[in-house]
């Protein structure tokens, strides 16, 4: 799978393509990833990527122009679905994740500013996604964390494949506590039934916890 990054600040992608699973798929050739500065579109001397918002109002927004041409360029080589950073857009979980895995590509423009001039969207025909209802400087970490998202669940990306169908989200009760050694670290010990080798048990346990931990993080309870 091939991910394309539009944005005015490519270097901050470097680092974080590297590490980790996803660095490693990366350099395995399971995944491609490309950040693409924004700047390299536009035509003008001062290379201005936004401009005032039409209708009066605070800050700045960006131009429709270099979004619409650099998508345009890309497309060539990723023929996949274009993805504008948005905090209105759709909300991000782990359904939407797993059906932009079977893509063979993605294309994602960062906003900066007010957010992006909606003749972007329109024009590229693009899905507008959120990473959640909080608002960021800039489509930057939100592109990350879609990426990030996205690629592990590329088949090759995890090496156990496992480690994803018991991942929360995917199955109905996961996210279970979990421990390591040492067994026992300044007084607190791991639940005995986890040493007890009784796989039932262990199972039906951190089922438990798992219900657990959403009902005691569940926003609904919480309110009443
Ligand atoms: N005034 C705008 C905020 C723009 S934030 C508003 O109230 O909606 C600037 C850019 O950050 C956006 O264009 C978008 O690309 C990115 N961004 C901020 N919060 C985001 C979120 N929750 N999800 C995805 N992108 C976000």
């Amino acid at each position: 799978m091939r991910f394309d990054v539009v944005t005015i600040f490519p270097a901050m992608f470097a680092p974080v393509f590297e590490a980790g699973v996803v660095g490693r798929a990366r350099e395995a050739g399971r995944i491609q990833l490309r950040a693409h500065d924004l700047r390299e579109y536009t035509h003008d001397r001062h290379r201005q990527v936004d401009d005032m918002p039409f209708g009066g109002g605070p800050g700045m927004v960006m131009k429709p122009e270099p979004a619409i041409e650099a998508v345009e360029a890309l497309r060539i080589e990723n023929r996949g679905p274009v993805v504008l950073m948005e905090p209105w857009g759709e909300r991000l979980d782990q359904e939407l994740a797993a059906e932009l895995a079977a893509e063979d590509g993605l294309i994602i423009v960062c906003g900066r500013y007010e957010g992006i001039d909606d003749r972007v969207r329109t024009a590229l025909d693009a899905r507008e996604i959120s990473i959640g209802d909080y608002v960021l400087s800039g489509g930057e970490i939100p592109a990350m964390v879609l990426i990030d998202t996205v690629a592990r669940l590329v088949p090759g990306v995890v090496g156990d494949p496992q480690s994803l169908t018991q991942d929360s989200f995917s199955s109905e009760l996961a996210g279970w506590p979990q421990f390591t050694r040492p067994a026992e670290y300044r007084g607190m010990s791991v639940p005995d039934v986890l040493l007890s080798g009784d796989h039932a048990r262990i199972r039906q346990w951190r089922h438990q916890q798992a219900a657990q931990r959403r009902v005691s993080h569940s926003k609904e309870l919480k309110k009443r």
